[in-house]
Formats: structure tokens, sequence, C-alpha cells
């Protein structure tokens, strides 16, 4: 795995090129990948960056790419609805004259800011003209937002992941916008693709997809055993606890800078728990069954 920043434009598979761009995102990342995937009809995956000068190089960028190559481009993608993937989605569909396609959760939280042109289901094969026809396949993969999709590129079974995994820092699950379980399902989902590499919206390229993936699902199981040895110990005598006094317990490996955030991620694995009969809630409080 690289944790080098794509800065500079650069082709990390043949016809799949990925160029990072500065977004309000959440440290340490501080960038967005933004992907062009073809060599004859294109597609821009990630209008991230809200930043005028970055909305500028981007079009930049895509613009000389398609004049030089003599490309088209057909579509702009979104991988989710959240601000540092979307924040130059309007101002790009302007620019660059293409529509805007998303999955119809990521359409719906959008909906009064960002006009959506073209809803993707799961499956959907966006079939890319070219001296070497390629073709995208979209991948539902809820869990950290709910029209999260992924993009895998057949000939190279390269998979564009988004927020699902990152190249730097950490992936948010919180009950807002996230659920454990359906992001446990979506991660073996991406293993089974077999895919050759993951391209994380934030960070450099991860060359065992196979690896990383096994990674994350242990990460996440390992706290979920954590919070719920929090949960038994602090409620033997029946009372109810909150996810806040669990965290200094099940997090107390990660700095505290962060347990705000360990804070939605213990309360989204313990709704999973009370899905599967390990945990019980009553008011926002919880107690281990
Ligand atoms: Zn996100």
């Amino acid at each position: 795995m690289s944790a080098e920043l794509l800065i500079e434009p650069r082709e990390v598979a043949p016809a799949l090129r990925v160029i990072a761009v500065r977004t309000p995102t959440l440290p340490p990342a501080t960038h967005t990948n933004a992907f062009l995937v073809g060599d004859g009809d294109v597609v821009l995956v990630e209008p991230a960056t809200p930043f005028e000068d970055e909305i500028e190089r981007v079009v930049s960028w895509v613009e000389d790419t398609v004049e030089r190559e003599r490309l088209r481009l057909r579509a702009i993608l979104l991988t989710h609805h959240h601000p540092d993937h979307v924040g130059g989605a309007a101002a790009l569909r302007e620019r660059l004259r293409a529509p805007l396609w998303a999955h119809p959760q990521t359409a719906e939280r959008l909906s009064g800011r960002v006009q959506i042109d073209h809803l993707m289901e799961h499956g959907e094969r966006i079939e890319l003209d070219g001296k070497r026809p390629t073709v995208l396949e979209a991948v539902h993969t809820p869990g950290h937002a709910p029209g999260h999709l992924c993009f895998l590129e057949t000939h190279s079974r390269a998979l564009i992941a988004g927020d699902m995994v990152a190249g730097v820092g950490t992936i948010l699950v919180e009950p807002h916008d996230g659920d454990m379980q359906l992001y446990l399902q979506s991660l073996e989902a991406m293993d089974a693709l077999g895919a050759s590499m993951l391209l994380p919206a934030h960070g450099g390229v991860i060359a065992d997809a196979h690896e990383k993936l096994r990674f994350y699902i242990s990460h996440r199981l390992a706290r979920e055993a954590k919070v719920l040895a929090a949960l038994r110990g602090l409620t033997q005598n029946g009372t109810y606890v909150s996810a806040r006094e669990l965290v200094p317990i099940a997090y107390a490996d990660t700095p505290q800078a962060a347990w705000p955030f360990a804070q939605g991620a213990a309360t989204a694995h313990l709704i999973k728990l009370e899905r599967e009969g390990r945990a019980a809630q009553r008011a926002a409080q919880w107690l281990a069954i």
C-alpha cells in the first residue's frame, strides 16, 4: 500500500487516471481522489472539491485530457453524498457540461442542493466505447452512507472504493448516515468481487484488495468485541449506560481526540448488537443481554 498523495495526475491502470484535489475532509486526510475512466468515452468519478482553485484544476485536467486524446466526457459519477465528495458537483456539471449520475439514496440526500440527472442502481453497467471498450460496474455498498456506490473497472478489476476503505485515515461509520451491519456486509461483498486493487477516495492506491478488506473486517469485529466487553462490565448490575460511557474503555487504545467520533462508531456497534439480540436499548441507554 502506498500512502503517497496523487496530487499530480497519473495513470494507475490502463485508461484509469487519478488526480487528488484539496477538500474539506476529515484529518489526517486533506484531499479526495477524482478519477477519469476510459480511453474513448470517459466518465469522471468524485466531483469532490468545493474550492474554486481546485475546481479550475479539475476542469483544466479534464478539458486538456479530453482535447489531447479526443475523448468524450459522458457523465460525472458520485460515490455518495458527503460534502468532501460532491463539493464540486454542481459547478463541474455546468463547466464540463456533463450529467451527474448517482444512486437514488444519494440523490435523495442531495435533493434541493444538487440536481442528479440519472439514477444508478446496483449492477448497472456503464459501457464506455474506446480503443479498448471499458465497462464500469456500479456496486451498491451501504454502511458508510446509504447510497454509497463503488465502481469496478472490468478490465483491470480495479475497484474505485469511495469511502469504504481509506489509504489515509479511518472510515466513519455512525448511525446518522451509516450502519455497521451493512458496512460489514458491504466489505464482504467487495472482497467477493476479487478486485485487483482498491482506489480509495483518500490516500494512495491499495495494492492488495483482499488483505485490506479482511483487515478492515477483523478490525471492526475486534472493536465490536471491546464494545460488548465494556458494556458487559458496566451493566452487570442491570443499569443501562450511554455509548459515551463505554468509549473510554472500548476505545482506550485510541487518542482521546478521536473519542467524539468513537461515540458514533460505538453507537453503530450497539445498534448492530441490539439487532443480534446481544444488547438492549432504552432511551439511548444500553444494557448487555
Ligand atoms: Zn463519506
